[in-house]
This record gives C-alpha cells, structure tokens and sequence, in this order.
C-alpha cells in the first residue's frame, strides 16, 4: 500500500519558513510511523529530523502531531490512522529545533521545579511498609515516560508559559502522596496558585493523548484535594 506523508519541515539554519514535503512510502497496515519515518530518512531525505531511541513507548522521545494529535510515532500503525495520507509536524507549544525535533527545555525545567525525588524523613525501625491502596493511589503517575504529549496537548501550556503542565502537577502528587516523602508543605504547596495547581481547566486533553495511561488531570485533582487538606492542617496547626 501507498502511503503519502506530508511532513512540516524547518531548518533555522536556512532562514526560510516552515513548509510541508510530500513523501510517498511503500508500507503495510502494521509498519509504525516510526518505521516508515526512518526508511524515508534511509532512502528519500537524509536531512528529514527526527527522535527516536527505544521504539516500543518506553522512553517516549519520538513523540509528535500525528494527523494533529500529539502521539508516539513507535506505537502508532499506519493500519489505525484510517487514513492513506498521515500530516506529521512537531509538537505544538514547543520551539522547533528541526523538522520533528523540539525543545523540550521548558518541559523539564517544570519537571526539575517541582523536586521530582522522594525526601525522606528518619527512616521508621522495622523499615517502610506501603498498603496496596497507597500504592495504587501513586502507581499511575510512576508510569509517566516524560513524553509530553500531555504538555504539548494542554490549552493552558499553550497560552501560559508559567503554568508548570500536566505531566509536572501529576507527578508531584506521585511525590507527595508517597507515605515516605515528607518534604515540608510550605515547599511543595508553592503550586497553589491560580498559574500552578488551580491553573488546569479540566478539559481532560492530557488524559487523552497520554501513550501510557497515566491520566495526569487525575492526579492533578488529586494534587487539589490534598492541597485543600493542607491548608485545613495549616491552619488548625495539626501535624502532617
Ligand atoms: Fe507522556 Fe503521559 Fe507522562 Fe504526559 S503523563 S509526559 S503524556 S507519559
């Protein structure tokens, strides 16, 4: 089967505009757009950019606008786009670096921001022990690969450079709910503002496109609800 890729390509370094190039690519149904995009690379344009390293939705690096939603390209089949010509251009909310590739600074300077580590207190004498719900409660957002699907597809991100993003917030829950972590709540709860945790207008885009289900509007909810407990404690001075 024929396929015809219509790929926006940008290369700062000619000082010309964005464009799309047509490519036309021999495949079947179960080639990923990944696969397809590495044999135009081969054998039509070497110059054609792109990331890519595990290709089976692990690393999350080969992330993109597939037919205008933000995907992995490893694990999407040409067979499930329904359609014979695929438009593939770089994420959108980023900077484009070349072609397919973008600056994903701004993504991991949010990531960096909110402590992404657990901070222990003095560890208890018969060691840690974590209930099957405290473990469900966090386990969703351990899956995260840090594609930014989610950052790319949220309408605050795009028209608030402070808002720290889905996959941020969610994460930071993963933290904080964690019975381990015991980082003060001054700290974290710098998020409760109206550009932080509240910013999120719960259009659910994140838990949409996310590859890996980790549903981060969920943990952002979440992130709320124990916000809200916070300041409760706070101000009744209770321990955490
Ligand atoms: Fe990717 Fe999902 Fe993590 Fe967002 S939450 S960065 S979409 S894996």
């Amino acid at each position: 089967m024929e396929y015809r890729f219509r790929i926006l390509r940008f290369d700062p370094s000619t000082g010309e505009g964005p464009r799309f190039r047509d490519f036309l690519c021999e495949a079947d149904g179960k080639t990923s757009v990944l696969e397809a995009l590495t044999a135009i690379r081969e054998e039509q344009d070497g110059t054609l950019a792109f990331r890519h390293s595990c290709r089976e939705a692990v690393c999350g690096s080969c992330a993109m606008a597939i037919n205008g939603r933000a995907e992995l390209a490893c694990r999407t089949l040409l067979g499930s786009v329904g359609d014979r010509t695929l438009v593939l251009e770089p994420l959108p909310s980023f900077d484009v670096r070349k072609d397919l590739v973008v600056d994903l600074e701004p993504f991991f300077e949010a990531y960096r921001k909110i402590e992404p580590f657990i901070e222990p207190g003095a560890p208890p004498e018969k060691g840690y022990r974590i209930g099957g719900r405290e473990m469900d409660r966090i386990t969703p957002f351990i899956n995260c690969i840090l594609c930014g699907c989610c950052h790319a597809a949220c309408p605050v991100v795009s028209r608030d450079g402070r808002y720290p993003g889905p996959a941020a917030l969610a994460k930071l829950y993963r933290f904080v709910a964690d019975p381990r972590d015991r980082r003060p709540f001054d700290r974290w709860s710098a998020v409760n503002t109206e550009t932080g945790a509240w910013g999120c207008d719960t259009v659910f885009r994140c838990n949409e496109v996310c590859p890996r289900d980790v549903r981060p509007a969920d943990g952002i909810s979440a992130l709320r609800r124990k916000l809200i407990a916070g300041m409760i404690r706070k101000v009744l001075r209770l321990k955490r």
